[in-house]
């Protein structure tokens, strides 16, 4: 065994600054963002910026991110610091970054909560990156202004890829179970504005979304869902790509008590595999959302299940690699 301790340590390095740096902590310092990090996703060489922010307005009943965040507001220097910071960080990886996504456990275009002047000023900075070709945003449709998002386009430089989340195509589950507050048909008139500035979108699924489901519901109702996002897509013409979330069970939601009193049981990652793998023999663009975001214990997620093994989980990340 060596005597310099070398591998402990860059052990200890990996765990803390590698693809499982720790995401759940809430962060009072505002020159700083709640996470960040350099990382090859799904094949391109990502910087992903949590900025910390003023929370969700929402507060959809299996959600725990808006907990997180300040209650009050935030200023463009705040935010500015913050991404300046990040910058400092991965000074050494920025020739090779090909995207950035930006998020605040939100919505990066609701005005309210992200100062507009910051935004704009880092996507004007991006252009000087020549090799980042595409500027990912999290936001709810609801939020997008057309005239906004072309000037985004039009500063940077890059294409635009919007990050949503879908979650389920049935109307009851999003509003009653979930509290999305976003009826299907606002969620349709938000993709005509994807499509109307030639932007990408990027929606999250969620497999087994009410404490209700059996298995086998389940992956009925996350393939109806996945087939309806799909085709409303194509329909306008808009490049998408789905991530597939298992659900998990977010500490002390509204959704987690419901969970509790129903014995709900997570999903099985083998489920959730075996769909995304039919779905993209079908030619659909999809990956697995395989992070419970530091917000649930180990029983409350895929992992909790009967059929989990790392060899599962291997495979699954296999599967993503070949995105
Ligand atoms: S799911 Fe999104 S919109 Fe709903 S509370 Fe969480 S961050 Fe806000």
């Amino acid at each position: 065994m060596s005597k310099y301790r070398t591998a402990k340590y860059l052990k200890s390095l990996y765990r803390e600054y590698g693809p499982s740096k720790p995401m759940g902590m809430s962060l009072s310092d505002r020159s700083k963002p709640h996470y960040f990090l350099h990382r090859n996703f799904l094949g391109e060489q990502d910087l992903a910026i949590l900025f910390n922010t003023k929370r969700c307005r929402y507060q959809c009943k299996f959600c725990a991110l808006p907990f997180k965040s300040s209650s009050d507001w935030v200023s463009t220097e705040d935010i500015l610091s913050q991404y300046l910071y990040v910058l400092q960080q991965v000074k050494h990886s920025l020739s090779v970054l090909e995207r950035i996504t930006i998020a605040n456990e939100g919505s990066v275009f609701d005005v309210e909560t992200f100062a507009p002047e910051a935004l704009a000023d880092i996507v004007r900075s991006t252009k000087i990156l020549t090799r980042v070709r595409k500027l990912v945003f999290e936001t709810r449709l609801e939020f997008i202004d057309i005239a906004r998002l072309r000037e985004v386009k039009k500063i940077s430089d890059k294409q635009v890829d919007i990050l949503t989340g879908f979650e389920t195509h049935d109307e009851h589950i999003r509003d009653n179970i979930l509290g999305k507050r976003e009826p299907l048909d606002s969620f349709l008139l938000g993709l005509d504005k994807v499509a109307d500035t030639e932007s990408e979108l990027t929606t999250y699924i969620l497999f087994k979304p009410s404490p209700y489901m059996t298995d086998s519901e389940a992956m009925i109702e996350a393939e109806n869902s996945i087939d309806y996002v799909t085709t409303q897509c194509h329909k306008r013409a808009i490049p998408v790509s789905i991530r597939l979330n298992p659900m998990y069970v977010s500490k002390q939601t509204p959704w987690a008590k419901l969970a509790e009193s129903n014995s709900y049981k997570p999903p099985r990652l083998s489920d959730v595999l075996e769909l995304a793998q039919e779905k993209r023999r079908e030619g659909v663009k999809i990956y697995i959302g395989l992070t419970s975001e530091g917000l649930a214990d180990t029983s409350g997620t895929y992992k909790g299940r009967e059929d989990f093994s790392f060899k599962l989980l291997n495979q699954a990340l296999q599967f993503n690699s070949k995105f």
